[in-house]
């Protein structure tokens, strides 16, 4: 190489690696005319110099560029870019000891990308200190129990590398909501009440007291036995807890802790009539259970509140109360009672269904649990609001998976290639470019030289032309559909040939399942039916997840770019 091409070899190398392996010319061109002035005046020959270095740099996967940039120029490698610096939660407080904490998921539907938050920073926090990490189902609205619910949030957990010691559900405990009612109304810390709801409401928001609320004890602890025993229809009566009812916020004032359900619940059938609600279930569970931190989103700041007023009347102490910001997850279903819906009506494949954000769907398209953790502990536990973004999702799916993901052709919408001029080929090429262990893959071309390419490739071939098909070899565009082949020598590719990839005539029919649900159908190479269960990486195309092969052919789930 001379100086020139050096130069132009080392600018496109770098430009390649700033910009996800492609370099332009523009940026290099530039780079040369600057630092080589003396090169000014040719800007014919740098130009062409330049590009044929980026067509050769553009050829090479990432890691080949990075490695020979290092051998060339070490000083111009990309330092390490920000995100890279791994970044820990913050430290809990009292937690020298050992912590107890709890996810508390309502077994509605399976878990999707925003319940992993709270899974992955709890799970953090007991791995780090040490204790015991418990799952308690929040069963106790029937209408919205759904009973696979349970089952699908331990496989969701399971995926998620969550390390949980005891699974709990509240439907199972109810003699013991019922004790710790009694208690409060036997102290006067709660009242049974048979207003109306909407009143009831109104009052407390004008800081007025309902007439039930000076209740004496006894009488309370006598209705409620009542209640119990089934004396009450649904909303006729309730227990509710007191708090300050001139407390700033109209929300924390007094709450309802017990009411009449007639609906059966999934687990318990009729067995009760009495549930409890969210607050006071939480609040005495968190208790009984040791919670030593309840961490958990912002927008149960006001449940905190209200929660708080149980252990104060129960002279219990208080665990350490630590809540994160909001996150919004702009374009993807998300609520469990519309995916619910459209899975009946035949809209979604499932809950697995690549469109949606489930656990699930995520698992099945090869998005790699550790990739969820990292985003959420990059994410940490501020308060500040954020907006999800997949992109970064992505980024630090790919850092995982790039490492293991075979490298292999597909050919999307294929067009038919005759191959001329010879009669037999053999491509052989690395399985991965950085991990020589993982072998080769071969492809023979023998009596059948019919290749596939992409409909785009394949548009953009003008008779005459030169491309190389990649790890096979060198092609003149002939007439109709045949290409004549022309060697394999990869200066070619200095002449401006263009890199094509291709499959031979024993590939395999594939269809990739996008996110948007679309799928993009074509032909993988057969190499591929070795790595169902597995992520690949379709070269130029992207990783997918080879989820299953039948006389169809692949069934893929796209993964990311
Ligand atoms: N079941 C509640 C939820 O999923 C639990 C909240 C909590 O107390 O952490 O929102």
């Amino acid at each position: 190489m001379n100086e020139l091409e050096t130069a132009a070899r080392k600018f496109a190398l770098q430009n390649a690696l700033e910009y996800n392996g492609k370099a332009s010319p523009g940026p290099v061109i530039g780079r040369i005319m600057n630092e080589m002035p003396e090169f000014k005046a040719k800007a014919r020959e740098v130009s062409e110099v330049a590009r044929s270095a980026i067509a050769e740099v553009n050829a090479m996967d990432t890691a080949v560029q990075k490695a020979e940039l290092e051998k060339l120029a070490p000083e111009m490698l990309v330092k390490k870019k920000k995100e890279e610096v791994v970044r820990e939660l913050p430290p809990l407080e009292n937690a020298e000891n050992g912590v107890v904490m709890r996810l508390a998921p309502n077994p509605s539907g399976p878990l999707h990308i925003g319940h992993t938050r709270m899974a992955i920073l709890n799970d953090e926090y007991v791995k780090r200190y040490g204790g015991k990490l418990i799952v308690r189902m929040e069963d106790t609205n029937p209408p919205t129990v759904y009973p696979d619910g349970y089952r699908m949030i331990c496989e969701d957990l399971d995926y998620l590398e969550v390390k949980y010691h005891e699974v709990v559900n509240q439907s199972s405990r109810f003699e013991i909501y019922y004790e710790y009612a009694e208690k409060l109304l036997a102290a006067g810390h709660a009242y049974m009440c048979s207003c109306e709801s909407e009143g009831w409401r109104k009052a407390k928001d004008e800081n007025r007291v309902c007439p039930h609320r000076d209740t004496e004890p006894g009488v309370n602890v006598d209705l409620w036995k009542r209640m119990l025993a089934g004396e009450f229809q649904a909303h006729e009566i309730s227990m509710v807890v007191k708090t300050d009812i001139n407390h700033p916020n109209p929300a924390v004032r007094d709450f309802v802790a017990m009411r009449m359900v007639d609906e059966p619940h999934p687990l318990t059938g009729t067995k009760y009539k009495v549930y409890p609600l969210y607050n006071f279930s939480v609040a005495i569970d968190d208790h009984l259970m040791g919670m030593t931190h309840v961490l958990r989103g912002k927008d149960h700041l006001n449940n905190t509140l209200r929660q708080i007023y149980v252990y104060e009347h129960m002279g219990w102490k208080k665990p350490v109360f630590l809540h994160y910001g909001w996150v919004s997850i702009e374009d993807t279903v998300l609520s469990t009672r519309q995916i619910k819906a459209a899975i009946v009506k035949g809209e979604y494949t499932g809950w697995d269904d690549c469109r949606l954000g489930t656990v699930a769907a995520l698992a099945k398209r090869g998005i790699a649990p550790g990739a969820i953790r990292q985003y959420w502990k990059d994410v940490g536990t501020k308060a500040v609001d954020i907006r999800f973004s997949w992109e970064n999702l992505y980024a630090m799916n790919r850092d995982i998976i790039d490492k293991d993901a075979a490298r292999l052709f597909f050919v999307s919408n294929p067009v038919e290639k005759q191959i001329t001029g010879v009669a037999t080929l053999h491509s052989k090429a690395p399985l991965h470019p950085q991990r020589p262990e993982l072998g080769m893959r071969e492809v023979k071309l023998e009596g059948d030289m019919r290749v596939f390419l992409t409909s785009e490739d394949a548009k953009d071939l003008k008779p005459g032309a030169v491309v190389r098909l990649k790890d096979l070899g060198n092609m003149e565009v002939a007439k109709g559909n045949e290409l004549k082949y022309i060697g394999n020598d990869l200066s070619v590719l200095k002449q401006g040939a263009k890199i094509v990839h291709w499959v031979g005539p024993n590939s395999v029919d594939t269809a990739v399942h996008m996110p948007d649900g679309t799928a993009i159908t074509g032909l993988a190479e057969k190499e591929a039916l070795k790595y169902l269960g597995k992520v690949v990486q379709f070269e130029r195309f992207g990783f997918a997840r080879l989820e299953s092969h039948n006389e169809k052919g692949i069934t893929a789930f796209f993964t990311n770019k």
